[in-house]
């Protein structure tokens, strides 16, 4: 069964934050004190969460990318995982995650059918890490990365790109897709800091991360993207692995978007942008019928914005300042 919005878009993926918790605190998404958790009562259950992907799945929903926070802080996440996977309609599971706490289940989520594993790594190198993230989790993150490839998951390394920050990383990052069968994707940063700052200018937009890529390596060739990717897709002549630019900040992609997000505290958006356009999880406690729910989600998706701007402007005085922890990327 196919599901449409109101501007004629397919929507088939759905992004699902199972907490709004983090075992790091990367400066562009949460202050060094860290934000104020919602407490646990207030995150969906595992089984508010599984019945709400059992009616999405009947109105057309394939695909679940399990985020956060950090996922692998939840407990008993991976047998969550499991349940997924047999729920009928769900073709396919994938997981964001910064890889410290995520390595001793990569064979499990191998098993499982894992579709693809995104591992958010901004440099490769310790110090900048410990920089970033405020943490010193370099080498488990690369116990990971490499865990990831001994069982030949499907990877996407997720860097996102800073001023002053990390952008001599961009190389030495692209450098991995040469020895690696592995997507490297580069993002825009985006205002979700949970602190409201951000540069009024974007510097490091894509097209000034691509000027860059085809100055070190001219020969880069454009591949097809997919459709509804939100990534610009690129391959460099001789390298295993494939480079990304996902204009996140910029919006290029919202013409095509397919996804919708439930946060960890069961609000749904229907754009990263947007302030959260529904409380399903008061829907649901109040002991709403499959039905209602469904004829909420339904109301949902018949008035979403057209694109990141329009979701932007209807916060009206709400600017988006949140941290990405508490949506889920
Ligand atoms: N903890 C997991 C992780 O780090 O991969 C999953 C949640 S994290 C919020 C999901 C993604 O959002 C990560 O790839 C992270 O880099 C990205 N992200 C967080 N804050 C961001 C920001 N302000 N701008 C752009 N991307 C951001």
């Amino acid at each position: 069964m196919a599901l449409f919005d109101n501007h004629g878009r397919p929507i088939n993926y759905l992004r699902l934050a199972v907490t709004d918790r983090c075992n790091l605190r990367c400066f562009y998404c949460m202050p060094a004190e860290g934000i104020m958790y919602v407490p646990k009562k207030e995150l969906l259950s595992y089984e508010e969460m599984e019945r709400l992907v059992r009616i999405l799945a009947r109105m057309g929903i394939s695909k679940i990318r399990i985020t956060g926070g950090e996922p692998f802080v939840r407990r008993d996440l991976v047998s969550f995982l499991w349940r997924l996977h047999e729920r009928p309609g769900i073709e396919d599971v994938n997981i964001t995650t910064i890889g410290g706490l995520s390595t001793p289940y990569i064979a499990e989520l191998k098993a499982m059918g894992i579709a693809s594993v995104n591992l958010s790594l901004d440099t490769f190198d310790r110090q900048r890490f410990l920089e970033i993230t405020r943490r010193d989790e370099f080498n488990r993150v690369l116990d990971c990365f490499h865990a990831l490839l001994k069982h030949q998951i499907p990877t996407k390394i997720n860097a996102v790109v800073m001023e002053g920050k990390n952008t001599q990383d961009i190389i030495p990052l692209t450098e991995l897709t040469r020895q690696y069968p592995v997507s490297v994707r580069f993002i825009e940063e985006m205002p979700f800091n949970g602190e409201g700052s951000h540069y009024p200018v974007l510097v490091w937009t894509h097209r000034k991360i691509l000027e860059v890529l085809k100055q070190q390596y001219p020969t880069i060739e454009k591949l097809p993207d997919p459709p509804a990717s939100t990534s610009y897709n690129y391959r460099i002549p001789g390298h295993q692995g494939t480079v990304g630019i996902i204009a996140a900040f910029s919006r290029t992609f919202c013409g095509t978007c397919n996804r919708i997000r439930l946060t960890a505290q069961g609000t749904l958006k229907t754009c990263l942008y947007d302030q959260g356009v529904l409380d399903i999880k008061q829907i649901v406690r109040s002991g709403a019928s499959d039905k209602a729910i469904r004829q909420a989600f339904e109301k949902a998706f018949r008035n979403r914005a057209k694109d990141g701007y329009e979701a932007e402007q209807r916060r009206g005085e709400q600017s988006v300042s949140e941290s990405m922890s508490t949506i889920g990327g």
